[in-house]
């Protein structure tokens, strides 16, 4: 029996996708050299290309757009850069609600301030201190402002997710 429907009907979008995140690894990496070499603005410059590109083709909550504003944010540490920090909190947010915890909580740490985002996606506050702040008791790896973000975020995706860190014993 021959199978006709091996191709899902949205190919074509897939693959126009696919190419434009192609051509955004180029600027992607050509951001990395010039960050190495020290040439920030320039770095920034085709970071933010290779991020408009993604946003085009996969839209925010993708965790590849998520790789390109984590670099985004690690290239304005050095900078000073306030907006350092929006950077790798979207970062974060886009990590957790695909359930890549241990990369959230290595971005989280990543910058070293007294402001960390709720892990709700849709928490209605922007940013809280860190002492504020209450963590998941089982896995340890999200950040809650309060219960009803933590039942929200619960039910809608860190279910899914959660796990008890391994034992260090
Ligand atoms: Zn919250
Ligand atoms: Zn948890």
């Amino acid at each position: 029996m021959v199978e006709f429907h091996t191709y899902p009907v949205n190919s074509v979008a897939t693959a126009a996708s696919a190419i434009s995140v192609m051509k955004a690894v180029s600027p992607n990496n050509e951001a990395l050299g010039l960050k190495q070499q020290g040439d920030y603005p320039g770095s920034e410059k085709l970071y933010l290309e290779a991020l408009e590109m993604k946003l085009a083709a996969l839209g925010e909550n993708n965790a590849t757009t998520a790789l390109t504003r984590n670099a985004l944010g690690e290239l304005y540490l050095p900078m000073g850069r306030l907006d350092a920090e929006d950077q790798l909190k979207a970062a974060v947010r886009v990590y957790e609600a695909k359930g890549d915890l241990e990369k959230a909580l290595e971005t989280r740490v990543s910058y070293n301030t007294d402001t960390m985002v709720c892990s709700n996606y849709n928490c209605p506050a922007s940013t809280f201190r860190k002492s504020d702040l209450k963590t998941c008791s089982r896995c340890k790896a999200v950040f809650y402002c309060g219960n009803r973000c933590q039942n929200v975020n619960w039910s809608a995706r860190h279910k899914k997710f959660c796990k008890a860190p391994p034992s260090k014993l």
